[in-house]
């Protein structure tokens, strides 16, 4: 039992809160009075049990297994009947801030909920020692127990991996009730505790990282689905409520208007009107703009400046978790979400990194948005055809090339060019030129899907960027709208000029190249493979493989 039990506590020791949640309200609920009874009832109804057969039991229910209530409880209780005239605690750790939780009782009177140092020999158990007193009253015990006529008692840690995680204590009326035997019994006890422990923890995080990756392709799917900003975090908001539990939730849009970061309002769920009118108070119409010497507000500057989530604490004993979603340095919007007690410091199974990447996700998708239908336009678009200009292009390159970096997701470039556009110019002239490219521009905003940015690069040359879409996805995007120029009816007065273009296709994403490819690279690639086209006869594509 012992080298099985040194196996499992090799890995980590972190107690969720979670599992703690579900101890307190085990120990509230049906045990206690489960115990209760057992000790109640009329002497000799239950047979005294020796400590092996606590032990080979207590190993079947941990290889059947158990949940760690389940099998807490059970622990408790038979170490109650093995001690049927004295009282037990077993007592856990939480996490943090750190507190003595009594999971199991059996016994007459309660051990309050000790902080981490605070609880009677506490340093002993830190030591991972085992404490055996014959005469209490001789020693600072707390007063509960001289109240409750408690003499006598021994006391051993629960550890996981060298580290003190909990207690099994048993109190006794008699005076040196305890024998070198008892602690040896106890020491037992708490490996079976300790097994329970790390077991039910194990299974918490492997439940926990399927459920976060669920969460988190539910949030990227919200991203990709293009849908219009309001929907999207709305979505993406509730989303974080159900995974964390929180109380309430809401969110805001951040549109950045010159000297002003207007917010609006998109989802209140679940806040009472006080609270909501609090949060309202801050967010709404009084963020600074980021860098902005006026300031205004101090505390949301610094929130501009940190570009973090904190937590705050909030009427009422409730806490506050604000959520700002920045993409670059620019804030997108803010989701807010509150629990209705103080979760401060709560070590919750990697909730920051896990806001970190859905903070991420979101404001890019919200991004993506404000950018194409806002008031960032101005400076960014082509005048002829009104598609984004080359400095847009540009900066969306660096973007779209980071996120798919950094996250992993496909990403892919088409680049356009007219053919013998020089001769259209000189046979048709150089106005029906502009209709031509004024015409193009349109065909491509209407043929793209609505994640994808077509751009007028140049000249006569477009180019058009397909967020998470694979390199033979793009192909065929790209196939299908050369097919589509290639019959549209370009006309000058009632002339039909035939117009063709050629497509260079480039990819990211998935490859083993993805974490070194640049934006510089992808056109680099896109480029040659436009060339390449040309090369090939004109009014075609080709395809570069990268990465
Ligand atoms: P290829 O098939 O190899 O691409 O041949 P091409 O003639 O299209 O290529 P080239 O790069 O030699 O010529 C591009 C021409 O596009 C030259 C330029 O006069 C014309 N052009 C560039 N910008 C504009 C514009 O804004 N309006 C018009 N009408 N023509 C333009
Ligand atoms: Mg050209
Ligand atoms: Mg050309």
């Amino acid at each position: 039992m012992l080298d099985q039990g040194k196996v499992l506590f090799q890995e980590g020791t972190l107690i969720t809160r979670e599992m703690i949640d579900r101890l307190r309200n085990w120990n509230v609920g049906a045990v206690d009075v489960k115990i209760t009874c057992a000790r109640n009832a009329a002497p000799g109804s239950e047979e005294p049990v020796d400590a092996d057969t606590v032990v080979a039991k207590g190993l079947d229910w941990l290889a059947q297994g158990a949940p760690l209530s389940m099998a807490l409880d059970r622990l408790t209780q038979a170490i109650g009947r093995v001690y049927p005239s004295d009282h037990v605690y077993v007592s856990l750790l939480e996490g943090s801030p750190e507190v003595w939780l009594t999971i199991g009782s059996a016994g007459a009177f309660r051990l309050p909920d000790a902080a981490r140092d605070q609880k009677f020999q506490a340093a002993v158990y830190f030591s991972g020692q085992t404490v055996c007193i014959n005469e209490l009253s001789l020693h600072k015990a707390p007063p509960v127990l001289a109240r409750a006529d408690m003499m006598s008692m021994c006391g051993v840690p629960v550890q996981i991996a060298g580290e003190t995680v909990g207690t099994i204590e048993v109190f006794s009326q008699r005076p040196t009730a305890f024998l070198p035997a008892d602690i040896d019994r106890l020491l037992r006890f708490a490996k079976l505790a300790a097994a329970a422990i790390f077991g039910a923890q194990r299974q918490e995080r492997l439940q926990q990282t399927t459920d976060e990756r669920d969460m988190l392709n539910e949030i990227m799917h919200f991203v990709t689905a293009a849908m219009p900003p309001d929907q999207l975090l709305s979505k993406v908001a509730d989303s974080l409520r159900n995974y964390f539990c929180a109380q309430a939730v809401a969110a805001f849009t951040v549109q950045r208007l010159p000297h002003l970061n207007k917010t609006s309002e998109v989802l209140a769920r679940n806040f009472s009107r006080n609270d909501m009118d609090r949060l309202k108070d801050i967010f709404l119409d009084r963020w600074p703009v980021v860098g902005d010497e006026t300031g205004g507000d101090g505390y949301l500057l610094s929130l501009s400046e940190r570009q973090q989530a904190f937590s705050v604490s909030f009427s009422g004993g409730k806490t506050l978790y604000v959520l700002p979603l920045f993409s670059q340095e620019f804030l997108q919007g803010v989701i807010a979400l509150l629990w209705d007690y103080d979760r401060r410091g709560d070590a919750y199974f990697r909730m920051d990194e896990m806001m970190r990447t859905v903070a991420a996700q979101t404001a890019l998708g919200l991004e993506r948005h404000h950018l194409y239908t806002g008031v960032e336009k101005i400076g960014l678009t082509d005048e002829l055809t009104g598609l984004s200009n080359r400095r847009m292009f540009n900066y969306l390159m660096e973007r779209e090339i980071n996120r798919s970096r950094r996250y992993n997701r496909p990403f892919s470039l088409v680049m356009i060019d007219i053919d013998h556009f020089k001769k259209i110019n000189d046979t048709w002239g150089h106005p029906a030129g502009d209709v031509i490219l004024r015409e193009l521009g349109a065909l491509m905003r209407e043929n793209f899907r609505k994640l994808d940015v077509p751009v007028r690069y140049g000249g006569e040359e477009f180019a058009c960027l397909l967020p998470e879409t694979p390199l033979e996805e793009a192909i065929q995007v790209a196939e299908r709208f050369r097919i589509i120029v290639e019959q549209n009816d370009f006309l000058d007065g009632r002339q039909r000029i035939p117009v063709t273009i050629s497509l260079g296709v480039a990819a990211v994403g998935g490859g083993p190249n993805t974490e070194t490819m640049t934006a510089e690279e992808l056109l680099r690639f896109a480029d040659r493979a436009l060339y390449q086209a040309k090369q090939n006869g004109r009014n075609r594509i080709a395809a570069s493989r990268i990465a």
